[in-house]
């Protein structure tokens, strides 16, 4: 159960504390796409992420897309958002994290993880050494593989919040 217990969980990524990220000595943030940064398959980058990207970076935070999605959605989202991304990425495998850790140069104690999905994101970030986050899904619409998961993921969700193991902070 270890592997899947984020650090921290929260409402969205506007909700973390960046600056506390900062002062534990994190100097990257590798974000998953799909339902934490805009809706599934969205092309456009909001203003509020935009603002949100630069904030990140204003606090020593390099940020780095790594997405199970497609290279070409990925691509073209992370080019209009101006941030280096990993495509295809194939989470939970550690590969994608590895990749652009290598990428930015920086070790997995300076990594933190951010993802909506237990089951890739939390699992791959934990597996990478990282730093996790599990973020609420923005909406729910989604790959309908993912939805399959989802049920399973609610059970895991409530495990932990019996235990008193997933704190919102
Ligand atoms: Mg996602």
């Amino acid at each position: 159960m270890r592997g899947l217990r984020p650090a921290e969980y929260h409402k969205s990524i506007f909700e973390i504390d960046l600056d506390k990220l900062r002062r534990m000595g994190k100097r990257a943030i590798m974000l998953d796409l799909d339902n934490t940064l805009v809706r599934w398959n969205d092309p456009t980058p909001t203003p509020a992420l935009l603002s949100w990207l630069a904030e990140a970076r204003a606090h020593g935070l390099q940020p780095c897309i790594v997405s199970n999605n497609r290279g070409a959605r990925v691509r073209e989202f992370a080019s209009r958002a101006g941030v280096p991304f990993i495509g295809r990425a194939g989470k939970p495998r550690v590969k994608g994290f590895a990749e652009a850790m290598q990428r930015l140069g920086v070790t997995p104690d300076e990594t933190v993880v951010v993802g909506d999905q237990i089951f890739t994101d939390v699992l791959g970030g934990n597996r990478a050494g990282a730093y996790t986050i599990l973020v609420v899904p923005i909406d729910r619409r989604e790959f309908i593989g993912t939805r399959l998961v989802r049920i399973i993921e609610r059970r895991v969700l409530s495990y932990l919040q019996r235990r008193g193991l997933l704190t919102e902070k």
